[in-house]
């Protein structure tokens, strides 16, 4: 929500940066207040006219030495994530790779960020795809490489300038990006990062008229009043916010795969991941057969030391992450199946599976932790009805060996990212973006810089 700090809740002047794993200090970090996002705004402003000048080759270039540069310090990039998000290295190698990529693609894009000629009487019509200025990426704690990135990369290519707010817990891996860009050629002012309060600096970003656009990965609830607050002024804004995502398992699948594949779906990142599939729906025929296979697959699914290479699960984000998941799992109801979790320091908490009812609010609502509930359904058209009863619509996984129930699902299922037999669905090459309230707008994929930019029309009467 866009609650402004008060008297009784004065704003924080530093964020104190801890490592979920042991609750040791790593860092504190100045909080940046609207004064702060002012000057920076107007740093931005004064960099991003050349920027959008410089010769398509040569933006390219530089984009292009930016992630050279982060290749270079990819292992020192991945063990900030260990140590701020608490990711097992494995997944946090993938992450600073995937910043490295996202440079390489969006700098591929700036020389075919094409307009149209398009035929009219009397004279010549050509669009322009121009940049928008600057933009804001408001990115959250759960992935905070990749996301700074999926925003960041494709509006800097596209000629804007960037000024990057990290969430508050997890500011340590975007600072250091910053100083990478810099070390990588990218003039000062084009790509700044200000750490600070969401209902601060985030507040104060999306407020100022001298940004245009609004990046924002998050809840839903504060996407929400950002998107209010963009339309004061009619700002740009993409959202890409909450999930409740469906894994839907049909008896004709092959029930092996779609056990051993199920808690890498939930379970990747703790469960705090917006297109975790943390509904499972079984086709009641093989219910019992699924839960009896996923039992172990879920014991497999290692919680433990996140900078050792065999960890699969590392520990939730915060104490509050965990006070909000465990509220979720009541005393009333014993889980269906538990997994097990270090004891001790760090914000620890067990793969848990549910059987629940799907009114249940653990069925409903975003749990964002290593929690799935099992529900069964009886046929192709209560899979649908079960799989669309969410206001989210993010992603979802439809497990058959039937490819015509497999195109028919996709087609019926209202969500922007399904996987058949897999549970794959970010690629930073493909599209990705939420329908209903999981979002606004699309991120990654080939149209990515179209979005960071305007359409200007121009006719030349000749
Ligand atoms: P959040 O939405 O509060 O924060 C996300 C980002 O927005 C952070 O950088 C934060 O500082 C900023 N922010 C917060 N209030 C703001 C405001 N008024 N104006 C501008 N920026 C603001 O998310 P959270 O509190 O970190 O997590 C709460 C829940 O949100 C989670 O439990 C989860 O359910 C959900 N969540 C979803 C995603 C996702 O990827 N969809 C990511 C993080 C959290």
């Amino acid at each position: 929500m866009r609650t402004q700090p008060t008297p009784a809740h004065p704003a924080p002047t530093e964020h104190r940066v801890l490592n979920p794993a042991t609750e040791e200090l790593l860092a504190t970090v100045p909080a940046s207040t609207p004064q702060d996002v002012d000057a920076a705004v107007r740093r931005a402003a004064a960099a991003q006219p050349a920027w959008a000048a410089l010769p398509p080759g040569d933006r390219a270039r530089l984009l292009r030495r930016f992630a050279t540069v982060v290749d270079e310090h990819l292992e020192e990039l991945a063990r900030l994530e260990v140590r701020e998000a608490g990711h097992p290295v494995s997944a946090a190698r993938w992450e600073a790779g995937n910043v490295r990529d996202l440079l390489d693609y969006a700098a591929g894009g700036v020389e075919r960020l094409t307009g149209h000629q398009i035929p009219v009487a009397g004279g010549v019509n050509i669009t322009f795809q121009e940049p928008l200025g600057t933009v804001a990426v408001i990115a959250p704690w759960n992935f905070p490489m990749p996301i700074a990135a999926w925003g960041s990369a494709p509006a800097l290519a596209a000629g804007n300038a960037v000024l990057l707010k990290p969430a508050e817990t997890t500011p340590l891996t975007a600072l250091r990006l910053a100083e990478l860009a810099l070390a990588a050629g990218l003039p000062e002012g084009l790509f700044q990062v200000l750490p600070g309060a969401g209902s601060v600096a985030g507040a104060a970003l999306v407020d100022h008229p001298g940004v245009a656009k609004v990046v924002f990965t998050g809840s839903t609830a504060v996407g929400k009043s950002i998107m209010a607050a963009c339309a004061e002024q009619v700002k740009r804004v993409t959202l890409e916010l909450g999930g409740k995502s469906p894994n839907i398992v049909f008896a004709d699948a092959d029930l092996a795969q779609a056990a051993a594949a199920a808690p890498g779906s939930f379970l990747d990142n703790a469960g705090q991941d917006c297109c975790a599939r943390s509904r499972i729906l079984v086709q009641a025929d093989v219910y019992d057969d699924f839960m009896a296979r996923l039992e172990p697959a879920v014991h497999a699914f290692t919680c433990g030391d996140p900078t050792e290479a065999g960890t699969s699960m590392g520990p939730l984000i915060s104490a509050a992450q965990r006070e909000r998941v465990r509220s979720y799992v009541t005393e009333d109801a014993p889980a269906a199946i538990r997994g097990t979790a270090p004891q001790g320091k760090g914000f620890w908490y067990p793969a848990t599976v549910l059987e629940r009812d799907p009114q249940d609010r653990a069925a409903v609502e975003e749990v964002f932790g290593p929690v799935a509930v099992v529900v069964p359904f009886r046929d192709e058209e209560d899979a649908v009805r079960l799989a669309n009863a969410t206001p989210y619509g993010l992603s979802g996984s439809i497990w058959t060996r039937d490819v015509s129930r497999a195109l028919r699902m996709s087609r019926a299922v209202a969500a922007g990212n399904l996987s058949v037999n897999s549970h794959a669905s970010v690629r930073y090459w493909t599209p990705f973006g939420g329908f209903k309230q999981s979002g606004l707008g699309r991120e990654l994929g080939p149209d990515a810089l179209a979005a960071f930019t305007e359409t200007k029309n121009v006719f030349l009467s000749a």
